[in-house]
């Protein structure tokens, strides 16, 4: 089980995260958004790609909606166009295009919405700028851009809640800041600060619900996630010996390591069916239990693997191993069996159970991974003809193509474990 857990872990979420972890966060009454660690990294993950493509599609619409708002700055306030067009070209335009390349070159998530956070802040020390330069009561309609870009941040940018409130605040401050040494109308002022107070309000309430929103979506796609694995897990998985069953044996030969001697050891229980007729099925399903630890302990100590290959079959898959070390890894088996002194009533080789074993070495590859499966089945054969309560290897190595790639055998067997 565990290593169809190690297995189905490479092929799915690569997560820690269990279905109850998800389950509680569903449940929790009031749910604000908040992860438990080890989700928030999944989904600050999963959520850094969709960002980077948001960002890069955003960048030319910015620039361009943003210069092209240079018309009505000039228009509203010609006093200040010249600083207007050279703080639009000279400075947040380059200013904008190194925050993206900076984003791109970061690599934390945080530091990563802080580039992003950093473009409103940009153009809106620009809008205050030419503002405060300005005495005009046009200045009055100017100090509007304001709560668009309030807008662009918290709805558009959809920044992570504490990074859109800090910016935000940041807004208001700068806002206020220069407001306060305006040269306005008092109720222009006031106005201006209510829609900048209710836009920076509506934004990040807007922004914390879509916010919200992404992270539930995000949990009802992981759950699906770590339901689908653990059912891959489960088919995969024999549920009266926890050894891994033909199904899994069919996934680990698309996947059979190449260029390096491998072995199979068909190991099959001898008289069983008369077995389970004297000692009942109760006890055919114990015995066969106990067959199965000792294949999976010792397939184990020679770094491969054992699995359920029919009723009281099992096959080992030994990779990196020569016919000695599996001949030697199959008796180890066989007596390991004997050892275990379960009694037969009906075996006319011994009292107790035994199993028979045949083994087929051969160069591993997936063509010669079939042709060492009957090789070894032949092998076994010849142990039930031979008598039983024995190992028989194959006479002839099994050889397959040569193949160019030289594949890591021991490390990818490893990994299976
Ligand atoms: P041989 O020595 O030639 O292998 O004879 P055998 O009786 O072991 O072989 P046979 O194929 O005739 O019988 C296998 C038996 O294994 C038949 C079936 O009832 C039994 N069996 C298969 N799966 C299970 C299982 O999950 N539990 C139990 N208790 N018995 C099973
Ligand atoms: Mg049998
Ligand atoms: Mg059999």
């Amino acid at each position: 089980m565990q290593l169809l857990n190690a297995e189905c872990d490479s092929l799915g979420t690569g997560t820690e995260t269990t279905l109850s972890d998800i389950e509680n966060v569903l449940q929790r009454k009031g749910w604000r958004g908040v992860f438990p660690p080890d989700m928030e990294r999944i989904y600050e993950r999963d959520l850094g790609k969709v960002r980077e493509r948001a960002v890069r599609r955003a960048l030319l619409p910015t620039l361009v909606i943003y210069n092209l708002l240079l018309i009505t700055d000039i228009g509203l306030l010609p006093e200040t166009a010249r600083v207007a067009t050279f703080l639009h070209f000279a400075v947040v335009t380059p200013g904008l295009i190194g925050l993206y390349i900076l984003y791109f070159r970061l690599e934390g998530f945080l530091a990563r919405q802080i580039a992003e956070a950093a473009i409103p802040v940009l153009i809106c020390s620009q809008t205050l700028t030419v503002m405060a330069l300005n005495d005009s009561p046009n200045a009055a309609h100017y100090q509007y851009f304001v709560p668009l870009i309030l807008l662009f941040s918290n709805v558009n940018q959809r920044l992570e809640p504490r990074v859109a409130n800090a910016t935000t605040v940041a807004i208001l401050a700068m806002y206020v800041g220069v407001l306060a040494f305006q040269n306005m109308e008092p109720v222009f002022k006031l106005a201006g600060l209510s829609f900048v107070v209710v836009a920076g309000y509506l934004g990040l309430s807007a922004n914390l619900r879509a916010h919200r929103d992404a992270r539930y979506a995000f949990l009802l796609r992981l759950r699906e996630q770590v339901r689908l694995q653990a059912a891959e897990i489960d088919a995969m998985h024999d549920p009266l010996t926890g050894l891994g069953n033909r199904r899994y044996l069919a996934h680990f030969a698309r996947t059979f390591p190449e260029r390096d001697v491998a072995s199979a050891i068909l190991v099959d229980i001898d008289f069983f069916k008369a077995f389970n007729d004297f000692h009942g099925h109760g006890r055919g399903d114990d015995c066969i239990r106990m067959v199965a630890a000792v294949i999976d302990k010792a397939a184990r100590a020679s770094g491969g693997i054992g699995v359920r290959y029919g009723g009281e079959e099992f096959l080992m898959l030994l990779t990196g191993s020569d016919s000695a070390s599996a001949q030697a890894c199959a008796e180890a088996v066989r007596q390991e069996v004997e050892t275990l002194a379960l009694a037969h009533g009906r075996s006319t080789v011994s009292g107790c159970v035994t199993v028979s074993l045949g083994v087929a070495t051969g160069l591993a590859s997936k063509e010669t991974f079939e042709l060492l499966v009957s090789a070894a089945d032949a092998a076994l054969y010849a142990a039930k003809a031979g008598g039983r309560n024995r190992v028989e290897v194959a006479q002839a190595a099994v050889h397959g193509p040569a193949h160019q790639a030289p594949i890591p055998l021991r490390k990818a067997s490893r990994r299976l474990q």
